[in-house]
């Protein structure tokens, strides 16, 4: 299972991608809470009623896990992942009666990292050879095998485990991320493994364990729990917005192009800072100078669809059903304002809006935030 839907060591194999790019990131994320998400909750589900399916058909005991996120998809997704698991199993099987099969197998790789560990989903071993498999149930960002820090992590804390037995030379990591179709596989030799875990691994963990070497943004960030505040991905993101272009007056197709370029992570950060700053604002009543709280917008919904129908019907009003119940707006043309006030303003509500930051200029009214604590008496 990815490293990321369990405890976390500081180094994680989940974060190598991030913490070995900006290794200053390690120490720095520590003030910082995990908050969990849904989509880790979900992903959780996945990898639990993954694992379930896999062992029953390996003839494993196991019992079925229960899940407020299991639905008709993530049902079909596991099947595939399982499917892959099994031809993996079954191939290897042809040349190799005697496979070693492991699933959810802790993994220690503590000699290159401090404190490392993790949790491969499926370690297959036979032939020669050593396959780490990797379930990963989101479908945002599409992940690649190809040199992934995590899936290197995986393969050397099964290494550990095997190499003595098995005399492995070749290494085959995949990700299966089935809700994106993308079954990514890269291989590569154990001494070339070995060779990134001593010359680019393990330098970059004892720098990050001991907070040192540089701050480095970029698109790893998006991963990091200090994103919203890190000064290093400000002024990275702020320096891009300096840049000093040769014609005063109009931009080059080449520095369009540039710009380009930029936008997509200028964008994910400015969204990350005002994401940040609306959540402050909104649950503990942080004031940003300039800016102000207030309700957006929301839309009228009926109350009652069917007092609604028997009311416009006794009025004389039959043509008001499309494939449901025509819409408030449509209603109101169709009677008038002044009919639809009379007759149906009882059975039309507008729920209160989404709470916004927004600056001081806007027209809406601020919102009076309630932050105080109440005070609970002691009943004794
Ligand atoms: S946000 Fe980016 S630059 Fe800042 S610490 Fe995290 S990974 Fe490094």
């Amino acid at each position: 299972m990815s490293g990321s839907y369990n405890a976390h060591s500081v180094l994680s194999a989940s974060g190598a991608y991030r913490w070995m790019a900006c290794t200053l990131s390690a120490m720095l994320e520590k003030d910082f809470d995990n908050v969990t998400s849904t989509f880790a909750e979900e992903g959780t589900a996945a990898h639990d009623l993954s694992e379930h399916k896999l062992k029953k058909a390996l003839k494993m005991r196991s019992k079925k896990p229960n899940s407020q996120y299991q639905n008709d998809e993530m049902d079909e997704m596991t099947d595939l992942y399982v499917e892959y698991c099994l031809s993996i199993i079954e191939k290897m099987k042809e040349s190799c009666p005697d496979l070693q099969i492991l699933i959810e197998q802790r993994l220690d790789f503590s000699n290159y990292v401090p404190e490392g560990f993790g949790t491969g989903d499926l370690i297959v071993v036979g032939n020669k050879t050593l396959h780490v498999i990797d379930l990963k149930y989101g479908k945002g960002i599409e992940v690649s095998s190809y040199r992934n820090p995590q899936m290197m992590l995986y393969a050397l804390g099964a290494l550990s485990l095997f190499d003595m037995l098995y005399d492995i030379e070749q290494v085959v990591m995949t990700i299966v991320q089935p809700r994106v179709g993308n079954f990514s596989t890269y291989e590569l030799s154990v001494s070339e493994l070995m060779d990134w875990a001593e010359n680019e691994l393990k330098p970059k963990a004892e720098l990050a364990i001991r907070g040192e070497g540089d701050y480095c943004a970029g698109s790893h960030c998006r991963f990091c729990r200090a994103k919203d505040v890190c000064r290093a991905r400000a002024m990275k993101n702020l320096e891009l917005m300096k840049h000093e272009f040769a014609n005063p007056d109009l931009l080059s197709d080449e520095e369009v192009a540039e710009i380009i370029g930029l936008a997509d992570e200028l964008s994910k950060w400015a969204s990350d800072v005002y994401t940040y700053a609306s959540a402050l604002a909104i649950n503990e009543g942080k004031e940003w100078t300039g800016f102000k709280v207030v309700e957006g917008r929301s839309r009228r919904k009926y109350t009652d669809e069917e007092a609604v129908a028997a009311k416009a019907k006794e009025a004389g009003y039959n043509d008001i059903y499309k494939k449901a119940l025509i819409s408030i707006t449509e209603m109101e043309k169709l009677m008038g304002k002044k009919t639809f006030k009379e007759l149906l303003s009882d059975y039309v509500k507008k729920p209160k809006g989404k709470l916004t930051l927004v600056p001081e200029s806007d027209k809406r009214q601020a919102v009076e935030l309630i932050t105080q604590e109440f005070q609970i008496e002691d009943e004794n």
